[in-house]
């Protein structure tokens, strides 16, 4: 299945936006995470892939999302992401995650692309600014790929997302995408209102028909000040959409990414591996996009952020206390050693309304991609291989 995916791949997307994938994002992100693997063994954690959420503002407003989104707008200006990615790419990265709010609505989004044409971004987007003069854009820049988030029919779309017409928009966003050739991607943050909808062949099949080259499920996190905590999902539905996962590796020609579990099953929080870390609107340095209390900034020594991330004794603290307390997100599972070690390390509430630690008080311990002795392994021999050596649990979990 692996070949047809290739091939469909280079049949429907542009050469240099296939070329600027399999080599700045394949082996330079290979090569990033050599050197990480290195700096670990040397006692040293720089994560080979930043997220970065380069604004707050959105035109949506999506039930469990944890951004201040109608606050004023902050942006991570282009001259800080200059500085970030130039610092970052002295020690290897070339990937970067780029986030929002709406990344979109950030008005240098592209000059920011093209400043880095030996970088890989990967946007995580409702789609809805993507038209096809932007599309046209980002295929001449080419290291970028749109995830677009589809949340559920077109009457559940509006209804989580706060908006009308929220479905159509995004699919014309995808389609847009489709056309210019760029290699696009569809996430889903799985939850009660979405999970039979949106987790079925029927709904795979009609992604690859639309032309979309690969998908994302996330696992729904009611955090944020509109929390929905009924739309979580059950244990053994998380292991449900896990398994129709590893299932759809090898038997559909389209992509299949996961961040929560290694070649054996085993789960695993990326935050706590270090594998990855996350920079708020306000440029604020956290372990991840939901864990909005930080101690650490991006403009903190003179915008060295290798310096600030590798001195960080928060963030180290973070990662051996999330570790030794689950192989699943401590944020759902142990919210009150979150804020344990936000007090212990006078750790400032990174968001606009001021309400991290009164929304974590009231945060109800939940399951997460944890659930021992239920591992499913990865089936498709890429994917076995690719987490074997590039993505565990870098001894973390020891
Ligand atoms: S803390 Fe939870 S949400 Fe954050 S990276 Fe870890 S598993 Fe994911």
């Amino acid at each position: 299945m692996i070949a047809t995916l290739g091939y469909r791949i280079f049949r429907t997307t542009d050469t240099r936006v296939l070329w600027k994938f399999a080599y700045n994002f394949g082996y330079k992100g290979m090569r990033s995470v050599q050197r990480f693997k290195k700096r670990l063994k040397r006692g040293t954690t720089f994560p080979p892939f930043l997220y970065i959420s380069i604004t707050n503002s959105c035109n949506l407003r999506c039930t469990g999302c944890w951004i201040d989104v109608a606050a004023p707008q902050a942006l991570i200006s282009f001259d800080e992401m200059n500085t970030l990615i130039v610092n970052a790419k002295k020690h290897g990265n070339s990937f970067f995650g780029i986030l929002g709010g709406e990344p979109f609505m950030h008005p240098d989004l592209m000059r920011i692309l093209a400043a880095h044409p030996d970088c890989y971004f990967q946007i995580f987007t409702n789609g809805h600014f993507i038209t096809d003069e932007v599309a046209a854009a980002m295929r001449r820049i080419g290291n970028a790929t749109p995830l677009i988030s589809v949340e559920g029919t077109e009457l559940v779309s509006d209804q989580r997302r706060g908006r009308l017409g929220v479905l159509n928009k995004t699919l014309s966003g995808i389609d847009a995408c489709i056309r210019n050739r760029l290699i696009t991607g569809v996430a889903t943050s799985v939850c009660q209102t979405n999970i039979d909808d949106l987790v079925n062949e029927a709904w795979v099949d009609a992604l690859i028909k639309r032309g979309v080259h690969y998908m994302w499920y996330h696992t729904y996190r009611p955090v944020g000040p509109e929390a929905a905590p009924e739309l979580a999902l059950r244990p053994e539905q998380v292991l449900s959409v896990r398994r129709f996962a590893v299932e759809m590796r090898s038997k559909k020609a389209i992509g299949f990414v996961d961040a929560y579990w290694d070649d054996k099953g085993q789960a695993l929080c990326p935050a706590a591996t270090g594998i990855s870390h996350h920079v708020g609107p306000w440029g604020d340095v956290e372990p991840c996009p939901i864990v909005q209390l930080a101690t650490e900034n991006i403009r903190d020594n003179d915008g060295d952020i290798y310096k600030t991330l590798t001195e960080s004794a928060y963030l180290k603290d973070f990662r051996e206390t999330a570790a030794k307390a689950t192989r699943g997100c401590i944020v759902l599972e142990r919210p009150d050693l979150l804020k344990e070690l936000a007090i212990k390390h006078g750790a400032k509430d990174t968001t606009d309304r001021k309400e991290m630690l009164a929304e974590i008080d009231a945060m109800q311990p939940l399951n997460s991609q944890h659930n021992p002795g239920n591992e499913i392994p990865e089936d498709q021999w890429l994917y076995r291989f690719a987490k074997k050596h590039w993505f565990f649990g870098f001894g973390a979990y020891t």
